[in-house]
């Protein structure tokens, strides 16, 4: 037996005890003929004595230990003399009267401790070591308790785990896909899948009724903060369900998740909004609501708000098809120099407006604004009422020649106010869902509609003479979750109908070949009485990331890549012998 205990076990009422222990030297401290050791596994820290009076050689071997030593020692539990409370084991010591040296280590190139001095870099390079700290390992213990609280929930409430091939070929899920070429098929390639989302409506038409499975996805898109290219989703299908059945099953899984990982009791209902309204109060679909700043509109694009109507000789309000504002409560004593640093905030290229309009309301009610010779005074003070801001507040305005750039323009500048005010506390979650998304985007780069959601979502039922007449102007039947101005879930009530889904593929562009080859399984299967159903997929990386009050998911993930797709572990993705590339029937050209 190497060890009797872990390094987080002994107690006050262990004292006195013969144990035996095993784990990693975090520090050694010589104090006179005293040793100090802190040995350190995965349940904590105990603190090792050696004692030069009681046994030299002992005390000498300790003295050559290095930082993340592997060792065994036996001893007696005594109670501390200088006690630490930060410390669950702080009350005790070990005695050590055994000491065995399980192995050696390098010189580990950062320091293994709650704040480590390691870069991101170096940290991911050695994640193995990363993972012995604290501060990542609690992510990954986090992510563990998730996994098994939503296997129990969704497992009582009937849904069984089907695990589904990562060999597969493609699903669209508006990414491009990872392609493994196959050696016994040469010039073919399976896709990693983007998604389980037609594998789980084969399911349904299987019979299965209720299915879940904790899967990969792999999406090869360009990787900011919160994307990997490879990641894991807690995806879900149900038959015989409406959007009202898959939004209750959910919301009480989120609130049985809240409760039994964070504590936090979140009551009542959600609040639904429809995507529409989310854009034109908050400019994004998946809005921050922990704070309000609304947006309050001047001018709109189907001009059902025109403020400015009177054209003033400013050109950027008078021939902008949008403007809108915020309200930044005290702000007004903000000075020029930070009035201009919001000004390059929305300037910049990720932003992307030409500028900012500001109003600072007086104690008097007045307004002193950045365009003060255009209007006149009383104008601008009808201005300040419509917004309803009050003496001491800051009026922020963006407009600009496409709506709904503007607006995804102003929610910028709203969450950056809401960051600088503090309104966006991490310990506080504000859940909604966003529904009635449009069925269709129109897309520059390919001249075409594309899905917004996928190409199976099933279109709200009233709508769906618009089909033909006015795709656009189609509302999907998709909803998603959102927390803290986070997209957590999504999904939606699928197509069952073959010929629905025909015509589906038909407006997204596909030839019925093209929707024949890509996606003949799926519509042969739905010849065969395939169950009206529906379904939604959670982010898992990014529920643990929210849980664990992380900006990013990276560590919640065990070894996760960097923002070039690439595992600095592993030095992976690399190139393979030409003995491969010849088996795979691959040329690779020259770089
Ligand atoms: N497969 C969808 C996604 O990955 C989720 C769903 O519709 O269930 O976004």
């Amino acid at each position: 037996m190497y060890r009797t205990h872990t390094c987080g076990q002994l107690r006050i009422t262990d004292a006195g005890a013969t144990v035996t222990l095993a784990g990693w030297v975090q520090r050694t401290r010589k104090m006179g003929g005293m040793t100090f050791v802190d040995l350190r596994d995965r349940y904590g820290i105990t603190q090792l004595v050696f004692n030069e009076e009681l046994d030299a050689d002992l005390c000498a071997e300790a003295n050559k230990l290095g930082r993340e030593y592997v060792i065994q020692v036996t001893g007696t539990v005594n109670e501390r003399y200088s006690k630490n409370a930060n410390m669950p084991t702080g009350d005790i010591e070990i005695i050590v009267n055994k000491l065995n040296l399980l192995n050696i280590s390098d010189t580990p190139p950062f320091t293994i401790e709650d704040n480590s001095d390691g870069g991101d870099d170096i940290r991911m390079k050695y994640r193995y070591l990363d993972i012995r700290r604290n501060a990542v390992r609690k992510n990954l213990e986090l992510r563990h308790r998730m996994c098994i609280e939503v296997r129990n929930y969704l497992s009582n409430l009937g849904f069984l785990e089907i695990e589904t091939p990562v060999l597969i070929g493609s699903t669209p899920e508006g990414a491009r896909d990872f392609v493994v070429p196959s050696r016994m098929n040469p010039g073919q390639f399976y896709a990693l899948p983007q998604s389980p989302q037609t594998l789980k409506q084969l399911l349904m038409v299987a019979g299965i009724d209720r299915y879940f499975q904790i899967a990969k996805c792999f999406r090869d898109e360009d990787l900011r903060a919160d994307r990997q290219p490879e990641f894991t989703q807690i995806d879900c299908e149900m038959s015989f369900v409406t959007q009202e059945d898959i939004i209750q099953t959910f919301e009480g899984m989120a609130k049985h998740l809240f409760k039994a990982l964070r504590g936090v009791e979140l009551t009542g209902p959600f609040l639904r909004m429809p995507w529409r309204e989310a854009m034109k109060r908050f400019g994004s679909d998946k809005p921050d609501m922990r704070f309000g700043m609304e947006f309050v509109e001047l001018k709109n694009e189907d001009g059902t708000v025109n403020f400015f109507a009177d054209k003033a000789g400013f050109a950027v309000l008078d021939e902008a098809q949008y403007v809108g504002g915020i309200v930044a409560p005290g702000c007004a004593v903000y000075t020029r120099k930070q009035i201009d640093q919001l000004t390059e905030f929305v300037k910049r290229p990720q932003v992307g407006a030409k500028g900012l309009i500001y109003a600072r309301v007086q104690d008097d009610g007045s307004v002193k604004s950045s365009v003060d010779k255009f209007y006149t005074p009383k104008q601008l003070i009808e201005m300040k009422d419509l917004m309803g801001a009050k003496p001491g507040d800051l009026i922020l305005i963006i407009s600009g020649p496409d709506a709904m750039k503007a607006r995804k323009q102003l929610c910028e500048l709203r969450l950056e106010m809401g960051a600088r005010l503090g309104l966006r506390d991490k310990d506080k979650f504000a859940l909604l869902w966003v529904t009635e998304f449009p069925m269709f985007e129109w897309s520059e780069e390919e001249n075409r509609l594309m899905a917004m959601h996928h190409p199976f979502t099933h279109p709200m039922d009233e709508d769906i003479p618009m089909l033909d007449t006015n795709p656009e102007a189609v509302r999907a039947d998709a909803y998603d979750m959102v927390c803290n101005g986070i997209e957590v879930g999504g999904g939606s009530i699928r197509i069952h109908d073959p010929k629905l889904q025909a015509k589906m593929f038909e407006i997204l562009g596909f030839t019925p070949e093209k929707a024949q080859e890509q996606f003949g399984f799926l519509m042969n299967a739905f010849k065969f009485g395939a169950p009206p159903h529906g379904g939604l997929a959670y982010g898992l990386d990014r529920w643990v990331s929210i849980f664990a009050g992380l900006d990013s998911i990276r560590d919640c993930i065990a070894f996760p890549k960097n923002n070039s797709g690439r595992d600095v572990m592993l030095d992976a993705p690399s190139c393979i012998d030409q003995k491969q590339l010849d088996e795979l029937a691959l040329i690779v050209k020259n770089q």
